[in-house]
């Protein structure tokens, strides 16, 4: 028998991923903040739970997708959380994108109570996860990613094990560099492209069939044509992993010249109210420069 799956936080990413493991034929219980999400949880199958203690009890796998560490710890920890009520021999898997550290510390705290984990946070935004084709990037032991591993081919496409705890977060973090500059410089050349008088959709098609193609220019192009900065993926939450990055490169002494520059941009845009827009906004923050 398939295990059975309690699933925290139906948030953008979370409710169509939840969905697919009930359309892969999985018993999914659901806990999350808003009751439409639950309600929608209901809809496609599921089951909706009043608490987390509910949720996780007969648990064989509890996954998380919530939106940051302090979350995640909330959810964890405490008489009500994830550790005090699941039951021993539990497979925890946090795919929320979170600091390495709390993965690490996360996995010895549930070690006590004979709790598994694994950090898995994923790339390939709602779109991905809507398709089932996301890269996740886990970190953890050998044995608990086999026991993990058709869970994440029924979310994902590209799925690997990178090392120790902590190490999927590593990664995840590395991807949200290159994203941010991806979006930035695609944002600097729209800018620059339709200050210059040059047709902005022929531009981009010319450009996405060269070196300079990307998914990230592939999935946000409508975005910058049309200014349409619904999220997505919010502005608020690439902050929280613009300083995750810039933390654990400068704990082990990488420069991030670039990175660094893109923070600011980021939380710039927090600042300006844009917190809640899709991160292809940092356009607006080049147009803001370029007085446009
Ligand atoms: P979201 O804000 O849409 O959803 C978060 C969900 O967590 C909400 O449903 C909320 O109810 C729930 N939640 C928060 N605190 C809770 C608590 N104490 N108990 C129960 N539920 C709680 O966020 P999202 O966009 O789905 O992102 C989730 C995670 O995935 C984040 O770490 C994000 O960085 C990461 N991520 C997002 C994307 C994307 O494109 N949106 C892509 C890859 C990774």
């Amino acid at each position: 028998p398939r295990p059975a799956i309690a699933w925290i936080g139906l948030g953008i990413m979370g409710s169509p991923m939840s969905e697919n493991l009930v359309k892969a034929g999985y018993d999914v219980t659901g806990f999350t903040l808003e009751q439409d999400k639950l309600d929608r949880l209901t809809a496609a199958g599921g089951t909706a739970a009043g608490s987390i203690a509910e949720a996780v009890r007969d648990a064989d796998v509890v996954i998380t997708m919530v939106p940051a560490s302090p979350q995640v710890e909330a959810i964890a920890y405490g008489p009500d959380g994830i550790l005090e009520n699941a039951r021993s021999g539990a497979l925890l898997i946090d795919m929320s994108s979170i600091t390495p550290q709390t993965s690490v510390d996360l996995a010895a705290a549930a070690r006590d109570k004979g709790i598994r984990v694994l950090d898995a946070p994923v790339s390939g935004g709602e779109a991905g996860a809507v398709e089932a084709v996301l890269s996740i990037m886990v970190g953890g032991e050998q044995a608990d990613f086999d026991r993990a591993r058709p869970i994440f081919e029924a979310l994902g496409r590209t799925v690997v094990l990178c090392g120790p705890h902590g190490s999927g977060q590593t990664v995840k973090a590395a991807n949200q560099l290159i994203v941010a500059v991806n979006i930035q410089a695609c944002a600097e050349a729209v800018v620059f492209l339709e200050k210059s008088g040059v047709d902005l959709r022929a531009a981009l098609d010319v450009l996405n069939g060269g070196l300079a193609g990307s998914t990230v220019l592939t999935r946000k192009k409508d975005n910058f044509l049309q200014r349409d900065f619904r999220p997505g993926f919010r502005i608020d939450l690439h902050h929280k992993d613009m300083g995750i990055v810039t933390d654990a490169a400068r704990n082990v002494g990488a420069a991030l010249p670039v990175g660094v520059v893109v923070a600011q941009l980021v939380a710039s845009l927090r600042a300006q109210g844009d917190g809640g827009l899709d991160h292809s906004a940092l356009l607006r923050a080049v147009e803001r420069l370029s007085g446009a």
